[in-house]
């Protein structure tokens, strides 16, 4: 859901640039901007703090004063006190009040009040023994009570003395220096910005390369040297791709090998058959014979070229899908009998006797035509690549899981060397013999194709003058897509 949303939002992607410059630039700037606001706050209050101490000693010299001179009790107010109160009001462009005990105004530096009654928090508080003061920040302004002693030892609370002061200017103070934290945040916000976006840019910088050089192999450029080892990941990265590479080169190398013996094998009968029919049209007076016996070459060379063609069309319909096998319940003794019976005239030619061992008879899930052709191609090779008077002997054979068919042959066996390449497409241990008996150099790749379509596994094991043994495996059931079982080892 959260990737739809995603895929919406980007059209399928977002570059790892932009994640990285917002985290960077959250890190760079956020606990830049907490701090500036936390200092803004605390310069505010201890601006308050600082005018309302001012005040307050001021209120507690002239209040001393008061109960000195008798100010609550006298009848006759001492006006210096009077003057001195107008004065402080003034110095802190405030106000003061002062308040008897039945909560009269009897001074009030505004001389709006004089007379009223006041009461209010702080002078009841203040009147309890407890003198205090009130910060009002949306107001801005604060009030502060101090209490006025009277003359005697007991020091009864008179009356009390009420400052209010305006906070504005504090304020403005501190704003205009909240002002140039702003500023100075702003500049900041844009120096982060720049450095986290070249920050992104220096840090993406491996992935970049990396995609330059994909983009050249994309184009078709197979021999890129990737070695970006700015990071672990690019390394294993540039790693990963570099071996993805290897591969296809030698994919592309053994196609283009493959194309090549194509044309070559299939140029071979070709040229034979120009070769033939030239010499005998550059004869005026050829007799009959000769034409029967070049005609003849030149038929062969025409079956040559369509064995080949067929072979390389069975290899090419087994290249595709598995799901082409067609897949029946077989006897297999059955089908190695009737291999042995159609080679039988062949092997006879050559004096090669044909023995058949069933050990247990088998019945398997198999392509039968694909098989016969695999198993063909196998007692085939030993036939032909056998001594006159020698043996095949075809060994049938199954336990629970798999079932085993064995070719030996006494024949001329194949080198250690060339074992791995026989499999190979257009592989000849030995061109001219296999020429002469008709190969086309496909018959074992299309062996191990088949067999490994059926989630089998063909070994060989041979001894050059001696024979080969080429051992089969393939499991008794198909089951479609089954590929855990080994492939390359019996
Ligand atoms: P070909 O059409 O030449 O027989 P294959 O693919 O069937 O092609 O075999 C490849 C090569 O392996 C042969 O040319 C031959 O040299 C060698 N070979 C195959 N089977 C045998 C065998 N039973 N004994 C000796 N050599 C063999």
């Amino acid at each position: 859901m959260l990737e739809r949303v995603k895929r919406k939002l980007w059209g399928g992607g977002i570059s790892m640039k932009v994640p990285l410059f917002f985290l960077f630039l959250l890190i760079g700037f956020f606990p830049m901007y907490i701090l500036g606001r936390l200092t803004d706050r605390s310069l505010r209050q201890t601006q308050v703090d600082s005018r309302v101490m001012e005040v307050q000693n001021q209120c507690l010299i002239i209040s001393n004063k008061m109960s000195r001179s008798g100010y609550m009790s006298g009848d006759a107010r001492d006006s210096s006190v009077d003057v001195e109160l107008d004065t402080i009001a003034d110095i802190f462009s405030g106000r003061i009040v002062v308040i008897n005990r039945n909560f009269k105004v009897i001074k009030d530096t505004f001389r709006l009040a004089e007379g009223r009654t006041h009461v209010a928090e702080e002078v009841i508080r203040c009147f309890q023994g407890e003198s205090g003061s009130r910060f009002e920040k949306d107001k801005r302004y604060f009030a502060l009570a101090v209490p006025i002693y009277d003359n005697t030892e007991e020091k009864n609370i008179e009356g009390v003395l009420v400052a209010t002061a305006s906070t504005e200017n504090l304020t403005g103070m501190a704003e205009r220096v909240s002002e140039k934290g702003a500023f100075f945040q702003l500049m900041a916000f844009w120096v982060i910005l720049l450095a986290s976006a070249a920050l992104v840019t220096i840090l993406m910088g491996p992935f970049g390369s990396l995609q330059k050089v994909m983009n050249r192999v994309a184009d078709g450029n197979l021999d890129q040297v990737i070695s970006e080892n700015a990071y672990k990941e690019t390394r294993q990265l540039s790693t990963a791709i570099q071996n993805t590479l290897t591969k296809l080169k030698t994919v592309d190398r053994s196609r283009d090998e493959f194309v090549s013996n194509v044309s070559h094998e299939l140029k071979t009968p070709i040229t034979s058959i120009r070769v033939l029919a030239d010499s005998l049209m550059s004869m005026d007076q050829a007799p009959v014979e000769l034409y029967r016996e070049f005609m003849t070459d030149i038929s062969d060379e025409i079956d040559r070229e369509s064995k080949i063609i067929d072979d390389l069309l069975s290899l090419v319909k087994m290249d595709k899908s598995v799901a082409e096998l067609n897949v029946v319940q077989l006897d297999i003794n059955g089908l190695v009998q009737q291999i042995l019976k159609r080679l039988r005239p062949i092997a006879r030619k050559r004096n090669v006797e044909l023995i058949l061992e069933s050990i247990r008879e088998v019945t398997a899930d198999v392509d039968e035509v694909k098989l016969s052709l695999a198993l063909s191609n196998l007692v085939e090779n030993a036939v032909k690549y056998n001594v006159e008077d020698g043996w095949v002997r075809v060994t049938v054979d199954a336990d629970h899981k798999f079932f085993y068919v064995k070719v030996s042959d006494s024949g001329i066996g194949i080198p250690e060397e060339f074992q791995e390449q026989v499999f190979e497409r257009f592989y000849r241990v030995d061109k001219a013999r296999s020429r002469e008996t008709g190969g086309t150099g496909l018959g074992l790749a299309i062996t191990r194709k088949v067999i490994l379509m059926h989630h089998g596994a063909v070994r060989l094991v041979s001894k050059e003058g001696e024979g080969s043994t080429f051992m089969v495996r393939i499991p008794l059931n198909y089951i479609p897509g089954n590929r855990n079982i080994p492939q390359d080892n019996t």
